[in-house]
This record gives structure tokens, sequence and C-alpha cells, in this order.
């Protein structure tokens, strides 16, 4: 009997030619069973269909020759160097192998041999390949070759696993193993999308007869792998919309929250409260992400999820990332519902025990009904009384685990996730394919995009005499630099010698003041305070302002060493400027080393659009880059890309929605293929 795994998939183990002790270091490859075989991808493939004869052999690119081998010869140069030569040809022509410091190779040829070699033919004393692709001819059999005469592929390899032998296990795997595979796509499916069965996509991933078949094997097997993921989301979704809260809103409500601004709500504010609405009022939790750029006004919508949940005696929870911003939500928060006599609270590290206590008691009783804070929000000893609402703000400074911790400290609750950094479409179907959308996308009225320039160093002094004339006219500036101090980076200008220049040698009849993120939060917070209210000029910054600062007065951001930050970045530093009645202006003072940052600086000024910039910083750093190392969530795709293949992953998103909206727990047997392959992730 044959071992197999729980999922009836056999050991590579038991492959003709493996065994026990090669298979450790399949091991190492991740491919532990016949089926991790079949999906273990070559790296390329090389077009070794044309084979030549010696006589036609042409010098200068890369070749199959057949020939007879007619002499070795292994012998040591006056340098130490053992050469292994080895002529192959006929009377007229010879091509000669060469193998450097490998004498072991005498063993594996004789004369009168027909072998096969391939490589790049090279006219050195005579014609000559060095350490070619070889393989010693069958005679009976000498169509069986795997490394030449065909298309071949190149596989990635570890320690102790030749190219060849790996082409000869999965070969062999091939002919033992995929006449039974059972295919993971439903026919009706595959039939629908006129994509090959999985026998025919894995023979000819491997050892394709053509570039043509390669392409449909891809096809197929692209689908295949977006079609997985999509029904993993779709069940996803599925056990999050159990039963939840519904938090219903009285006759009148949106009116008198639109009461409490003293602005009107856009339309589009309007259209995602609605989409909030909507779901919270449901019976099922809701499970969204609110996507709006910079400035577009997302926390007022917040504020409506945050109200409905009050209204509804439940608490509700909005964690953000950095304390700053966690002042500041909480400020404009409590001062727009103060008519409506809720208790607002504040839970962050920079306050003082005492106070901490005495919030997290109130959280506890359920005296807090609204509670803003930071990463706080979910250690270990806050516990609510009676949670509805999670809402978590520019979620992409959070990581999977730390969403999560917030919603465990309820049983069901719905779910808000806004983000500021817009993730294009085809990302947010792939990591939020089970949460529903809301597009905020234009700004509120009366607010003139921001105008970017990017400067090079030269024009230094005339952007300083730009700053100089907007604080003349009232107006505020942000300089931001890179971090505190870099010791070996001794070329850059670190933001504390920067604000000592500038205070003393640039803008010396100017206020300026300085913050960065290694100041005390106490100290941070009376700087930004200051300015605020006007007691400073200019605020030398670094990143830290990256997130959320909202003072409508400050009208230039000058960013120094612009060509180091991604596009992403960019554009969130410059959401924090716009915010107000006047023109704002945005300088990127930057030197592009590489084509990537030239391409960002250019874009940057070019555009204010978050989501163009967003498919634009996706194209230049690809999904995972774009998304950080922080936000995980990214699902390994061996064939699809994300950007690529989107038309194949829209198809086969609605196929698997339908799928699961049809058969919920898979019991179909026209599933059951699907099936197993789920629950093997
Ligand atoms: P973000 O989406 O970046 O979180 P905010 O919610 O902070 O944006 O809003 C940015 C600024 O726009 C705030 O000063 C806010 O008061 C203001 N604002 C929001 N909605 C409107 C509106 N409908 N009309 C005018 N100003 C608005
Ligand atoms: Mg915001």
């Amino acid at each position: 009997m044959q071992d197999k795994n729980p999922h009836g998939d056999i050991s590579v183990r038991y492959i003709k030619g493996v065994g026990p002790q090669k298979a450790q270091f399949f091991e190492k490859l991740g491919v532990g069973t016949v089926t991790d075989l079949f999906y273990y991808l070559p790296r390329c493939y090389e077009d070794r269909t044309r084979i030549v004869e010696v006589k036609d052999v042409e010098p200068g690119q890369p070749q199959a020759v057949i020939g007879t081998v007619l002499k070795t010869n292994l012998f040591r140069a006056s340098t130490g160097t053992t050469i292994f030569e080895m002529a192959v040809g006929d009377e007229k022509r010879r091509v000669f192998a060469v193998w450097y410091n490998q004498p072991y190779m005498k063993k594996l040829f004789e004369v009168g041999q027909k072998i096969m070699l391939y490589g790049k033919v090279e006219v050195v004393k005579h014609l000559q390949i060095t350490h070619p692709v070889f393989e010693i001819l069958n005679e009976e059999d000498p169509g069986a070759s795997l490394n030449i005469g065909r298309i071949v592929p190149v596989y990635p390899l570890t320690e102790n696993l030749t190219q060849k032998y790996l082409r000869k296990i999965s070969y062999q795997a091939i002919r033992s193993y995929s006449g039974g595979m059972k295919d993971r796509l439903p026919t009706r499916i595959r039939a629908k999308h006129k994509l090959v069965d999985s026998k025919f996509a894995i023979e000819n991933i491997h050892f394709p007869c053509s570039f043509d078949n390669l392409e449909k094997a891809y096809k197929r097997l692209i689908f295949e792998e977006f079609f997985i993921l999509q029904v993993v989301m779709a069940l996803r979704r599925k056990k999050i919309r159990k039963k939840g809260i519904k938090h219903e809103a009285r006759e009148g409500f949106l009116e008198s929250f639109e009461k409490l601004f003293h602005f009107e709500l856009t339309s589009e504010q309007k259209k995602c409260i609605g989409e909030i609405e909507r779901d919270m009022s449901a019976d099922k939790p809701m499970y969204r992400l609110l996507q709006g750029d910079v400035g577009s006004g997302k926390t007022a919508c917040a504020m409506y999820a945050l109200l409905l949940t009050a209204e509804n005696q439940y608490q509700a929870a909005l964690m953000v990332p950095t304390e700053i911003l966690a002042r500041q939500h909480f400020v404009t928060v409590s001062k727009t519902f103060m008519p409506l006599g809720l208790n607002v609270r504040l839970l962050i590290n920079g306050m003082d025990q005492k106070s901490k206590e005495t919030v997290k008691k109130e959280i506890a009783s359920g005296e807090a009904d609204i509670i803003i804070g930071t990463h706080s929000l979910i250690q270990k000893h806050v516990d609510y009384k009676d949670l509805g609402l999670v809402i978590i703000d520019e979620q992409h400074k959070f990581g999977v685990t730390q969403r999560k911790a917030l919603r465990s400290k309820a049983k069901m609750p719905d779910t808000l996730i806004m983000t500021a950094t817009p993730i294009p479409r085809s990302l947010a179907l792939t990591i939020y394919g089970d949460m529903d959308i809301s597009f905020l996308k234009e700004k509120p009225e009366g607010r003139e995009p921001v105008v970017t320039y990017w400067a090079e160093e030269d024009r230094r002094e005339a952007v300083y005499g730009f700053i100089r004339d907007e604080i003349a006219k009232g107006r505020q500036a942000f300089i931001v630099c890179p971090r505190v101090k870099e010791e070996a980076s001794s070329d850059l200008k670190s933001v504390e010698e920067m604000y000592r220049h500038l205070q003393e040698d640039v803008f010396a009849d100017f206020h300026l003041a300085l913050v960065h993120g290694r100041m005390k939060p106490d100290a941070k917070k009376k700087v930004m305070e200051k300015f605020r209210d006007g007691k400073y000029d200019i605020l030398i910054a670094t990143t830290v302002i990256e997130v959320g600062v909202d003072i409508p007065n400050v009208t230039v951001m000058l960013v120094e060493h612009a060509e180091r930050y991604g596009l992403s970045q960019l554009h969130q530093l410059r959401g924090r400027i716009g915010r107000g009645r006047h023109q704002s202006y945005c300088i990127l003072i930057g030197e592009p080393k590489t084509e990537a940052s030239y391409r960002r600086l250019t874009t940057m000024s070019e555009t204010n659009d978050g989501f163009e910039i967003a498919e634009m910083d996706m194209d230049i750093r690809g999904p995972g880059e774009f998304l950080g190392t922080r936000q995980s969530g990214l699902p390994e795709l061996k064939f699809g890309n994300i950007a690529r293949d989107f038309k194949i992953m829209e198809e086969a998103r609605l196929e698997a929605f339908t799928l699961v909206g049809e058969d919920p727990s898979l019991e179909d047997p026209h599933n059951s293929g699907i099936k197993e392959s789920i629950a093997k992730i």
C-alpha cells in the first residue's frame, strides 16, 4: 500500500527514483506530495526544439547539437585546473564539450556514444560549448529525451537536486499519476470558460508540446488559482455574515445627524452613509471597507456609524494608528456630539495612569459610549461592556492580527475599515474579497486640488522665497525631512539639523517648530497644538505628520529627499495640505536616481487622484511591495498576476460567488474537487 496523506495524495517518496532520502530534499522545496510536485512550477522554459547535427552548427547562439563521441581527454592545465574535453561530431567537423574542474565527467562518456548537447556554441580555438547540458541517447528510444529536443522546463532548485533529476521525477510523476487526478474545477465552469482539463494543464505546464499549449495550460491554472481564492473569500464572507446586531435608525435620524455639522455632506458622503446604514440595520454584521482619498471626508461617514451605534445603546470603538490622530478624532467627535450628551472617551498610552484606569472602568461598565484610541484599545485588560461597532481608520497602518484583535472584543460587531491609501480594485478584490467596498470619490466642494511641483536642488532658494511669501499672507508650512539622525547616511538632511539650519540661517524672522517620532507624546502634542493655533509658522517634521493631521491654514508642504518615498506615501503626505479655502502647494525636492523614482516624482506632479496614483504605485512596485510587509493577507499566487490577470480574476470571482451561493457547503459531487483543495488551505 502506498502512504497517503489525509487528502489521498501520494507522498513524493513513492515516485520511482525518489525514496525517503531524496524526499527530504523535495521537502525543502515545499514539495511533499505528488500534487505538490504537479504544482511545482518551472521558473522558465528553454526552447530546445531545434536539434542540429554538428555539420549545421551555427556559432554564437545556444542550440541543441546531436552527434557521436569521437574522443575524450582529461588533463591538467598549467594553472592547476583540470579540464575534461570531449570531441563530438564526424570526420568533417567537430564540437568540443568542455568541463572545468569536473574530472568525474570522464566516467560518464564513452567513444562511440550518441549524445545530445545543449549550450551556447562559441569559437575558441575550435567550436566549443562550455559546461553543456548533455544527454546520452538511448539507442532504443531516442525520443524519450526530457532535456533536449523539446521545450524544456527549468525549475527553481535546491542543493542536492539537479535540473535533470527534477525533470525526470516530474515526468515520472506525471506519467504515473496525472491520469488519476481529480479536476478541481467543475466541468460546467471549465466548459463555459473554455479551459483545458487539469491533466492537460499539468502535463503542458511541465513538458509543453508547444508554446501555444503552454499558454492554454497557464490560463487554466491562473483561473483555477483565482477561483479557489475567491471560493475561500465567499465562504469566509458566509461565515462572518451570521447573526449580528441590527443598528436601526429612527425617523429623521440622518437629518438630525446632518445638523451637527457646519457644512453640507457631499453626495458621495451621503452615498457611503447610505451603504453603511443599510449594512448596520440589517441583521447580518457589516463588514465594509471605506476607501477614500485623503481629505475626502471619511471621518463624517465614520461618525454616522458611531452615532447610529450609540443611538442603539451599544458601544462603538474607533481605532487609529497614532496618538496625534486619536486626539484629533477625539476632539472632532466629542465637539460635534457635544449637544447629544454622549460620553466620548479617549484611550492612548500617552495618558497618565489614573486617567487610563478611569477610562477602562467606564469602558467595562458601559458608561463610555464612544471610545477613540490607538492600539491601547486592543490591550488584554480592556474589556467592553457591549461593543456593537468597530471602526479602524488608516487601516494600512495595522496588521491583520490587530484588526482581528479589535473585532474579537465583541461578539458579532459591525465593522468599518477605512483607508486613505486607495487600493487598486484588482488588489482590493484579492485581499478584501470578503468585504463590501464603498468608494468615496470626490472631495468636499470649494477645495482646490493641491498644485505639485518637483524641484531639483538648484531651485532651493526660490522655494524658500515662495514659502516666505505664503507665510507673509498668513499661511503656514510643513517641511518634511527624513527620520531623526541616521548615523551612516551623512548626506541626508536629518530633521534636527534641518530645523537648526532653517531657524538660524533661512527663516530667522519666523517661528519654527520641530516634531518627530522619538519625541515624548506629550511634547509632540504640545507642539502640534501650538502650531494649529498659529504660534508657529513652519513645522519641520518627519513623516509622523503623514497620518491624519488636519490643519487647514497650512498651504505649503516642502518634502526633502522626495525621491526616497513611495508614491502612496508621497500622496499621503500631500494629503495633509489643501484642507482649507486657500490654494495649496506641494513642493518635492528630490534627485531621482532610478527610473522608478523619476516616475514617482513626475506622477505626483501630474495627478491628485489617489486611485490613479495607487494603480501607478502598484505598477511600479508590484502588489506585495505596494502593500508593504505589515499588511500581509496577500495570498501567495503561483500562476496569477493581480494586475495582469485582472479579467480572469473577475470571471473566477463571479463563478466562485455563484457557486458558494448555490452550494454553500460544497456538497454537490461536482464540487468535490474544489472542496478537497480548499480543505488543504
Ligand atoms: P479624510 O477622508 O482624509 O479622513 P477628513 O474626514 O479628515 O478626511 O476630512 C477632511 C476635512 O474636510 C475636514 O476638515 C472636514 O471637516 C472637512 N469636511 C468633511 N466633509 C466635508 C463637507 N461635506 N464639506 C466641507 N468640508 C468637509
Ligand atoms: Mg481620516
